[in-house]
């Protein structure tokens, strides 16, 4: 893979990544599971970081989206390394704090490794929403030049509590696009990457956009293509991404973090930054670094 960036570069980029799911999730979560006519009655078009919605947020707080992406990234910086047991234990322990959100599959799988010590779930049809790909950054920043080791991780993160093609799939792609924007790749070299994911299941094909922005993978996936390859800058993205509603905060946590690693730190609007949480933002700096600093291609 070509190296167009240097490791200070990259570093940025990664924290943008991060904290550009973290924005994304609290863009996006005041307006979830409302329509984008619902929305535009409301809001008109929603450019701020508003908190409420159904979950009656504070503005600038995240929800599961971050929180289990942070899990993941503790447990490999704490292991100094790759360990699903770590991971699966921190899902636990989150678990336990009573989250203010918890999707059911995840929480079925969380409470499956609690009771029984299951690390992977079994196949099943219905698991094919977008809990595993929402939190798969960690892996992703974990991996970055080394395309199997992120296969084998964001596989094994997700199979604690989603095991299907499609949610397999995402979550691999997404990763991908993630380490082609932190080396400095170009919208077209993504582009490719995502048309390569329809190619092998052409459910994900997002042109044209059918404008669904549910929790199933597939309606997610296409959401964020649609807005990441249209958008011109990082706002334009995640504007477009939360305002078709849906699962709105997850769709634009994930869209945050390729945008984030695609248009870096100095592309998050200061006054998004300005609305989060301190010390989320604090932990999620120096996760993002560490998590780098492990991978094949940052690691001395
Ligand atoms: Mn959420
Ligand atoms: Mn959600």
């Amino acid at each position: 893979m070509p190296h167009f960036l240097d490791h200070h570069d990259i570093r940025s980029r990664a924290r943008a990544a991060f904290i550009g799911l973290a924005v994304g999730d609290a863009l996006g979560a005041p307006v979830e599971f409302m329509t984008a006519g619902e929305i535009r009655s409301k809001h008109g078009v929603l450019r701020e970081i508003v908190g409420g919605g159904w979950l009656r947020l504070k503005p600038g707080q995240v929800t599961d989206d971050t929180e289990m992406s942070l899990c993941v990234a503790r447990a490999i910086v704490a292991a100094g390394g790759w360990s699903l047991r770590g991971i699966a234990d921190e899902f636990a322990g989150w678990l336990r704090t009573k989250p203010v959100d918890v999707g059911d599959t995840c929480r079925r799988g969380i409470r499956n490794f609690m009771l029984k010590g299951i690390l992977e779930t079994p196949f099943n049809q219905w698991d094919a929403g977008n809990g595993a790909a929402m939190r798969m950054l960690p892996a992703a920043l974990y991996t970055l030049g080394d395309d199997d080791l992120l296969q084998c991780c964001a596989l094994e993160q997700a199979r604690i509590t989603h095991n299907h093609p499609l949610s397999d799939a995402a979550c691999i792609t997404l990763g991908r696009l993630v380490h082609l924007a932190l080396q400095g790749a170009s919208r077209n070299r993504l582009r490719r990457e995502a048309d390569l994911l329809a190619a092998d299941h052409p459910a994900f094909t997002f042109t044209p956009y059918r404008g669904l922005a549910t929790g199933y993978v597939v309606d997610t996936v296409q959401t964020v293509f649609h807005h990441f390859f249209r958008g011109r800058s990082f706002e334009e993205c995640l504007v477009g991404t939360v305002n078709q509603g849906g699962d709105a905060d997850t769709t634009g946590a994930i869209c945050g973090m390729v945008a984030g690693a695609f248009y870096g730190m100095e592309g998050i609007p200061q006054r998004w930054l300005k609305r989060m949480e301190r010390r989320t933002m604090t932990e999620i700096a120096d996760l993002s670094a560490r998590l780098i600093a492990l991978s094949p291609a940052l690691r001395e």
